[in-house]
């Protein structure tokens, strides 16, 4: 049963994911920019190839597989299913579905573990093609980095254990102990939401889920849609207070590989014009626990 709010979250972001309608993103460094759901518009032609070499979309084509990072930490987008071994989530599927786009066959794909701070590092080492794994588009990593359209709308937030004293980010103030994890927008977010508070940083989500549910924290903080996950694995735990930032998810490429951003924008609006997008939506973000 999905509660009143996500519900309209879902609404949210089904009807604003992919239509260019996406709100600039919020950082830390309070920088503005173009739309986050221009980026391709913004770039330059896809025709252009990187110097020195066949372009990443070529390399895909003639190997014959998508290599993609994804998440293993993360429930409901990307989370490595302890006994199967398989890893699954709503980032997962959007991966499969783009090696069917791009390849023809969904199964020509092969999945890497990224954390939140490996992922743009495995990107320029060219260990995967591409990241699907809650990335933020902000304006700092398009200096990095080439980002789809946006194919999902998050909003930065807060878990407590339910009964907590931390009812929005309002009361988080000096003394109050914030688990986030390195490399994520959500560090800086609340930084500057709450100067005073101490943030504790882990390597990935299920460490720093760890730290809550062992007292080491009196909250944790990221994206809405990745705490709902965490509930769903303890309903001990609840989110609380509205969503302090918009966190617009892109798919990102290498900088420079202007025909594989091109390739990608072609398969998401593909994808939403099959209803294959919305079929995976409701698959995992309807799985979202009531509040
Ligand atoms: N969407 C945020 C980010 O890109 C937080 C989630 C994550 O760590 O991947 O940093």
């Amino acid at each position: 049963m999905i509660s009143k709010k996500w519900s309209f979250m879902v609404m949210m972001v089904a009807v604003f994911a992919l239509t260019g309608c996406a709100s600039t993103p919020t950082t830390s460094t309070g920088a503005s920019g173009s739309p986050a759901s221009s980026p391709a518009a913004s770039s330059a032609p896809s025709t252009a190839k990187p110097a020195g070499g066949a372009s990443v979309l070529d390399e895909i084509k003639s190997r014959g597989k998508l290599v993609v990072g994804v998440k293993y930490d993360t429930k409901l987008f990307g989370l490595k299913n302890p006994t199967g071994g398989e890893v699954e989530g709503f980032d997962v599927d959007m991966a499969k579905a783009l090696a069917k786009e791009i390849l023809g066959d969904e199964k020509k794909i092969e999945l890497k573990e990224v954390t939140s701070k490996t992922r743009i590092p495995m990107l320029d080492n060219k260990e995967i093609d591409m990241i699907v794994a809650t990335m933020t588009i902000t304006d700092e990593r398009k200096k990095q980095v080439e980002f789809s359209d946006v194919y999902f709308k998050a909003g930065q937030s807060l878990l407590v254990k339910k009964g907590s004293p931390i009812k929005s980010v309002a009361d988080v103030k000096k003394g109050t102990k914030v688990l986030a994890v390195k490399g994520a927008t959500s560090v800086a977010n609340i930084k500057a939401k709450a100067p005073e508070a101490t943030v504790l940083e882990f390597d990935n989500y299920q460490d720093a889920f760890s730290a809550l549910k062992a007292g080491q924290g009196d909250t944790l903080t990221t994206d809405n849609a990745i705490l709902y996950g965490m509930m769903a694995q303890d309903p001990n735990f609840v989110v609380v207070g509205e969503p302090f930032t918009d966190e617009p998810y892109g798919i990102a490429m290498k900088k420079g590989e202007t025909a594989l951003q091109a390739a990608v924008n072609d398969s998401l609006k593909k994808l939403q014009s099959s209803g294959e997008y919305d079929k995976i939506y409701k698959k995992w973000i309807g799985e979202a626990p009531s509040k």
